[in-house]
């Protein structure tokens, strides 16, 4: 009995594509997506009982392992206090302090209850500020799913091809300006034709959307200047890579301060939560304070504080991102050598418990250089993995993260599997 595919088969007569979320759906890769029913460390397990190691991470916040004793327990006592009450507590007070502290360019934290409502509340707050209405974001990055980003998007919408969703009005996706990432030149030319009209540079600092691309050195400097030249507000969308890549995030990897920064995943150790948050002056425009509006019944969520505070102690533990940062070196040198042993192209990216995995020796510097990768190849050894238990991210344009909870024996598991499956 296949309990995975008659749950998908009845998913898909109560819940659109049988996924509450498109990524889910293995339309990258074909198949049917798995049901889990469990999840603990390294593992998943799926309804028919057959465990595999996970690469996902539930898309990122699962940084310290899924089931981390840590984050259940203040979730449980968490929950004996109350779910909600839609006033202030002091769990919000905790978290908010947490990130003030660790991330230096974060004066002032707003918390909301996803990583589409902190980019989509930034970029208002950000045309409030200046007064204008332009953005530009680049192509291939993804910014959750409001209206201003479906443009030229990477993540489910590059997956699924969709250039731009229809249902998001001309005029307001006229307003969202696309330029290439990692070319500084062309973000040059928009901004000295544009620029006194841009309110926002929104960008991924590393993207994680379309597969994961690292900024070229000195990008995000020339970002930055051109945004204090033309009185532009830099948003960095660390929604991926906050709390992923190191401890303060892409920024401090690359010494490169935003004027706002969106969070999400990790700070909600798995519950949902987003944050924006940044310079005090232009969080001061926010209601109550200001009259940019923003609010949310559910946001600040006493269960999701108490998750986000959990693991934002776990990772601050000493040696965190050194151990985090080699095991996923140890796992994209074990797949470079068995891509080489097999005389496969191959070639990987990694910060962090962050990696991407590109099959082609084509060095990927942006989103173009993915049309030279082998899709084929990818969406066979996907399902190679899969069968043997290794759960990767089911398509070739979304990163893939590594917890805590991965050791020297998962990923020797993992390499073992891949042994076979590159041969696919
Ligand atoms: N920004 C980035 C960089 C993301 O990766 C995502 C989600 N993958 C989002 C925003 C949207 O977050 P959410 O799915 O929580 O709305």
């Amino acid at each position: 009995m296949d309990n995975n595919h008659n749950l998908f088969s009845k998913a898909q007569q109560f819940i659109p594509g049988g996924v509450n979320s498109p990524v889910r759906a293995f339309k990258g890769v074909g198949g049917d997506p798995l049901f889990i029913a469990t999840a603990k460390g390294p593992h998943m397990v799926d309804v028919n009982g057959k465990s595999y190691i996970d690469y996902i991470g539930s898309w990122g916040p699962m940084i310290a392992g899924h089931s981390n004793e840590h984050v259940l327990a203040a979730v449980h006592a968490a929950v004996d206090r109350g779910l909600s009450f839609g006033a202030p507590a002091e769990a919000e007070v905790t978290l908010a302090e947490q990130i003030c502290n660790m991330i230096p360019s974060i004066e002032l934290v707003r918390m909301v209850n996803s990583g589409t409502e902190a980019t989509m509340s930034a970029i208002r707050l950000a045309r409030g500020f200046t007064n204008r209405d332009k953005i530009i974001k680049f192509e291939g990055c993804y910014h959750g799913h409001a209206d201003s980003f479906l443009v030229k998007a990477g993540s489910g919408v590059l997956t699924l091809g969709i250039p731009g969703s229809p249902g998001v009005p001309k005029a307001v996706a006229d307003l969202t300006l696309t330029v290439p990432f990692n070319d500084l030149t062309c973000l040059e030319n928009l901004m000295a034709e544009v620029g006194d009209e841009v309110a926002a540079i929104i960008v991924e600092p590393i993207a994680g959307n379309m597969n994961m691309i690292e900024p070229l050195p000195g990008y995000l400097e020339g970002m930055r200047s051109l945004c204090d030249q033309y009185g532009s507000v830099l948003i960095f969308d660390e929604v991926m890579t906050g709390f992923r890549v190191a401890l303060g995030g892409a920024q401090e990897l690359y010494g490169v301060k935003p004027d706002l920064t969106t969070f999400g995943k990790v700070i909600g150790g798995g519950l949902p939560v987003g944050a924006f948050g940044g310079r005090k002056d232009i969080m001061d425009y926010i209601a109550p304070n200001g009259p940019v509006y923003q609010a949310g019944t559910l946001s600040g969520n006493p269960l999701a504080m108490a998750a986000g505070s959990a693991m934002i102690n776990l990772i601050s533990e000493p040696g965190f991102y050194t151990y985090l940062s080699g095991q996923t070196q140890k796992l994209v040198d074990g797949l470079q050598a068995v891509a080489d042993e097999a005389g496969v192209p191959f070639s990987s990216c990694n910060q962090g418990g962050m990696f991407g995995l590109f099959f082609t020796d084509h060095k990927v510097t942006g989103f173009n250089d993915l049309k030279h990768c082998d899709e084929d190849k990818f969406k066979r050894f996907f399902h190679a993995m899969l069968e043997q238990g290794v759960y990767l991210a089911p398509s070739a344009y979304e990163a893939g993260f590594v917890s805590s909870k991965h050791n020297d024996d998962i990923i020797e598991q993992t390499l073992t599997a891949a042994r076979s499956a590159i041969m696919a």
